[in-house]
């Protein structure tokens, strides 16, 4: 009776070891890479304990010399009780780590995380359970303004070119939510960028910035000072008839996957603002592929001897029926010519997409380097492939009314970095001359970069 007694008692205090004095220590895994830590390093761990639950979880910087610094902390409830579900056994802490507000010293440093639990032994579970070898870097790269005057109007191009130190991962032109990168390796001085932007024609109040960010994540960020001039754009008018409702609304929504219920008006506002906004998003990927110096020469060709339709950004109200049922913006020129008119590449460059294209219908997209392309939509013919490289006025396809199109015609636009702008200007060879092949003259050119 009395050894029952003991045998009791022993694996009561057994159990309760193996509860509240579990042996196992927390564990903590790093989900995102970290080598440099800056002003604004994103951090996420993960830290796991599979007894009593988590209490504490502590990030520390631990200079080359010097105390540690705690950069950041959480602590976690214990359970209510001794098999309580509500302990924390697993959390995912997403943290922004601020080095330069922790004020430690910038160079090699140690990151250690600390976790401990809620069981007895805690004190003994010496850590950390993470440590990893980093630099602190709180310092930003440098950016250095080399072009001068720009003037830029709203919805239109311009081209700046800068300077930027070693240590910059990533620059460009920052306009409003845009940011137009810049490419290095044209110029002789590989610290040397140029980078086309744009100020796209919804953001008035957009003002352009040199940004340049590096492998910690500092950032500097400096006014290039342009002059970006306002303008009104056109409103246009659309009617839309039952015919062309009936003639593309059921085919557009088959051929692009869409819901095809209800009424061919709600089908066509289903491809007007739906397709309308893939199709682009789609244009923005397409043109992320772009060659790292210009391939274009001079300006850009029209299509010959055709009438523009519409304008770069004409506000366009739809009305069926006399009631206006929808707005949008055309966000390049409508050029007509004779039915089925050869389509000339409007400069030299390489094709990077030519097939279908949501509301674009058969369409072929051209880069011509520094992230500038031109799209052609509502093709009935492509008589290039993908991979192709175009000279200027190369035939690459027959004007029709594939997509959105009410007739044959040719949809031109102009892209910078996937943002449209206003062809107009590069098709004038004096706006190209003064905006961006006299700031690209400026600096002495890469010997690999050509002629
Ligand atoms: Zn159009």
């Amino acid at each position: 009776m009395r050894i029952l007694l003991v045998l009791v008692l022993l694996s009561g205090l057994a159990g309760l070891l193996l509860t509240r004095a579990e042996p196992f220590a927390p564990t903590v895994t790093l989900e995102t890479p970290v080598d440099f830590v800056g002003r604004a390093t994103p951090l996420r761990l993960v830290a796991r304990d599979r007894g009593t639950g988590l209490a504490h979880v502590e990030v520390r910087l631990l200079p080359a010399s010097g105390p540690p610094v705690v950069v950041a902390a959480q602590a976690f409830p214990a359970g209510s009780s001794w098999f309580s579900t509500d302990a924390v056994h697993e959390a995912t802490l997403t943290l922004t780590i601020d080095a330069a507000s922790a004020r430690v010293p910038e160079g090699p440093a140690t990151l250690e995380v600390f976790a401990t639990d809620h069981s007895w032994l805690a004190g003994l579970h010496r850590g950390p359970q993470l440590s990893r070898a980093v630099t602190v870097d709180v310092t930003p790269p440098t950016v250095e303004l080399l072009s001068t005057q720009h003037v830029v109007r709203l919805g239109g191009s311009e081209c700046a070119v800068y300077r930027t130190s070693a240590d910059a991962a990533r620059s460009g032109v920052r306009v409003g939510d845009e940011v137009f990168p810049g490419s290095p390796g044209w110029f002789q001085d590989p610290a040397l960028r140029a980078a086309l932007f744009a100020v796209p024609e919804d953001a008035p109040e957009a003002r352009p910035a040199l940004v340049a960010a590096d492998a910690a994540g500092n950032v500097r960020s400096v006014s290039l000072g342009a002059e970006v001039r306002g303008r009104r754009f056109a409103e246009k008018t659309l009617p839309i008839s039952d015919d062309f409702l009936a003639r593309k609304v059921p085919e557009l929504l088959q051929a692009n996957g869409l819901d095809q219920s209800g009424d061919l008006v709600a089908g066509y506002l289903r491809v007007n603002r739906e397709l309308r906004v893939a199709t682009e998003k789609r244009v923005r990927e397409i043109c992320a592929e772009s060659a790292p110096r210009p391939l274009w020469e001079g300006a850009f060709l029209r299509l010959p001897n055709s009438a523009p339709l519409s304008g770069f950004a004409d506000r366009r109200t739809y009305v069926y029926q006399g009631k206006p049922i929808d707005r949008q913006t055309h966000l390049g020129f409508d050029l007509a010519s004779l039915r089925g008119s050869t389509v000339p590449a409007g400069n030299t460059g390489r094709v990077v997409f030519a097939g279908p294209l949501g509301i674009y219908g058969n369409t072929v997209i051209i880069d011509h380097g520094l992230g500038l392309s031109s799209l052609y939509g509502h093709l009935s013919a492509i008589d290039v492939e993908r991979g192709a490289s175009v000279r200027r006025g190369d035939p690459i396809g027959k004007t029709g009314d594939t997509g959105l199109a009410a007739g044959d015609h040719l949809h031109f636009s102009v892209m910078v970095h996937g943002v449209h702008v206003d062809p107009v200007e590069w098709w004038d060879e004096h706006w190209i001359h003064d905006h961006v092949e006299i700031r690209l003259a400026a600096f002495p050119r890469a010997p690999e970069a050509g002629s």
